[in-house]
């Protein structure tokens, strides 16, 4: 495993922490998105993850923050790589800027391109983007995993199976995406515990901040919204600052949950916001400590 190994971090002990930025598209929109992500990473969590545009739209971009943050922060930057419709050729020649970059993590995705395109590639699903990232050698690999089954798959015991061929395939860490339900993530746990999956899990946990637009990000995805979430929505959906105070308290009570009941390790969806950032980590420094980093 290579130094800074984010899997070794989330297995180390102490609470995980890690946060998650977008880059941009666009070279005018660079800065501002570099700002944000240094203000986050200032923040000191173990690690900071950089998302990565399907088929390649930010590739220069997600370079860019990873390699800032590692070098004014000193944390490690789980870069993200997607395989849909990309090449053997072009996948290596990727790998080898991101190890002369110096990062060492790596989260393998397939990705979604707008309007369900599914064009050609040399991977066809995540778990060969991995095997190729393992072949190639010197990266901590992570990979995506869904407690309520992912959208595509025909049920979430058969997704859970095809999670296994991604684990088997060499992915060294999962992080789930959001659930707003703690209950479906234990389940999650235990089930792919049964089936033989021992990775290390890190619960991917959204501070919701537009209320309407995640009520329809989570009826496309499938994401369960309980009763008392869709209240706080209700409530608050049409109030930015209100919607923005409920979420990051919501947030914080599951994170509180899962702390409490051995789930260590904890992702925040912090979508390039500071502010919700540094509430989070402000509102559970008495429970999280000095993160393992
Ligand atoms: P896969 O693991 O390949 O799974 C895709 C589908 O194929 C699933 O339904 C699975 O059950 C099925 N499947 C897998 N293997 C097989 C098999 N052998 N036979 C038959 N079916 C199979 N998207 C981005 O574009 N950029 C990002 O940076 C990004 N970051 C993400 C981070 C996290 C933590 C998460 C949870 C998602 C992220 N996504 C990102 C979204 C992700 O790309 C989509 O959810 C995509 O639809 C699936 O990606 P995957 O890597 O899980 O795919």
């Amino acid at each position: 495993m290579p130094i800074g190994a984010i899997a070794e971090l989330m297995t180390g002990g102490g609470v995980c922490l890690s946060f998650e930025v977008f880059p941009p598209k666009q070279a005018e929109n660079f800065e501002a998105v570099s700002r944000a992500a240094l203000e986050i990473a200032a923040l000191q969590p173990s690690f900071m993850s950089v998302t990565y545009g399907a088929g390649g739209t930010t590739d220069r971009y997600t370079l860019a923050v990873a390699q800032e943050i590692q070098e004014k922060h000193g944390l490690p930057a789980l870069a993200h790589l997607t395989c849909i419709g990309a090449d053997r050729a072009g996948v290596r020649a990727r790998l080898e800027i991101l190890r002369a970059a110096g990062v060492r993590n790596i989260m393998a995705l397939r990705g979604d391109l707008p309007e369900g395109q599914m064009p050609a590639s040399d991977y066809p699903y995540a778990a060969d983007l991995v095997a190729e990232i393992k072949a190639f050698g010197g990266f901590c690999v992570g990979a995506a995993c869904y407690p309520e089954g992912h959208v595509e798959c025909g049920s979430p015991a058969e997704d859970r199976r095809n999670l296994k061929k991604k684990v088997d395939a060499g992915a060294d860490f999962l992080t789930t995406q959001m659930f707003f339900d703690n209950d479906l993530l234990y389940k999650f746990l235990y089930q792919i515990r049964e089936i033989g999956i021992s990775a290390p899990v890190a619960a991917g946990i959204m501070p919701v901040t537009n209320g309407r637009q995640i009520a329809r990000i989570c009826r496309l995805s499938g994401t369960y919204l309980p009763a008392r979430f869709r209240a706080i929505v209700d409530q608050y959906g049409d109030s930015p600052a209100a919607m923005q105070q409920a979420g990051i308290v919501y947030a914080c009570e599951q994170i509180v949950d899962l702390l409490a009941s051995g789930v260590n390790a904890i992702h925040v969806y912090s979508m390039n916001k500071p502010a919700v950032a540094a509430a989070i980590r402000d509102n559970l420094k008495h429970l999280i400590g000095e993160c393992a980093c």
